[in-house]
């Protein structure tokens, strides 16, 4: 199983780090040992003073693929489900000024709290319109909707699928929208899908 993510997807997430649009998807991966499920705390790391909270929808693969034509993208993914992209900026910023990658600052240990529920691609009317959001000790942070995104999710698993050949159970974080900011010992994250808690984990 792995984890792909798409960064810079939402327009006034990019501006909000002073990041330049790139026309093309920038692509990240994390280890399945990100992964935190069951609401389980995130201890927050000490080779980081700056990790960031970014909240995203993410795509569960359902069926193998490559070289995946954007017209048949629906048929590769069964399931939607909520993610944080916990990201150590003050790496991540010392890794881009170098031209370096980002691996350390986005796959460390914890990096990818994970609701345990996915939500059938079926419960949505509309894949273009879904909202979701986090709060952060119970005040709104960061607040996204589908219609926003620079890349769909269809041209989002043709992309990936032109390099990676997609299995059954990878995931795909899809990007988060503006609002980031740095968590602190002892917040509380919630997350949802529309009204639904998918989230909801205390940082330690
Ligand atoms: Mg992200």
């Amino acid at each position: 199983m792995k984890i792909l993510a798409i960064g810079r997807n939402y327009a006034e997430h990019i501006k909000e780090l002073n990041n330049q649009q790139t026309g093309e998807p920038v692509i990240f991966m994390k280890p399945d040992t990100a992964i935190l499920r069951h609401n389980e705390a995130f201890y927050y790391p000490d080779y980081s003073q700056d990790i960031h909270y970014e909240v995203e929808l993410v795509l569960k693969i359902s069926k193998e693929g490559k070289n995946i034509d954007e017209k048949f993208a629906p048929k590769y993914f069964d399931a939607i489900g909520l993610g944080i992209d916990f990201t150590a900026r003050d790496l991540q910023t010392k890794a881009k000024e170098k031209g370096l990658p980002w691996t350390i600052a986005k796959g460390f240990n914890g990096s990818a709290p994970m609701s345990d529920t996915f939500l059938p691609v079926s419960d949505f009317a509309d894949l273009k319109n879904i909202n979701f959001s986090l709060q952060v000790n119970g005040e709104l942070k960061q607040q996204g909707n589908t219609s926003m995104m620079l890349f769909d999710f269809n041209f989002i698993i043709a992309y990936l699928s032109k390099f990676f050949t997609l299995k059954t159970g990878d995931l795909i974080f899809t990007g988060t929208p503006a609002g980031v900011g740095p968590v602190q010992i002892g917040d509380r994250l919630v997350g949802f899908i529309e009204a639904k808690e998918m989230l909801n984990f205390e940082v330690k």
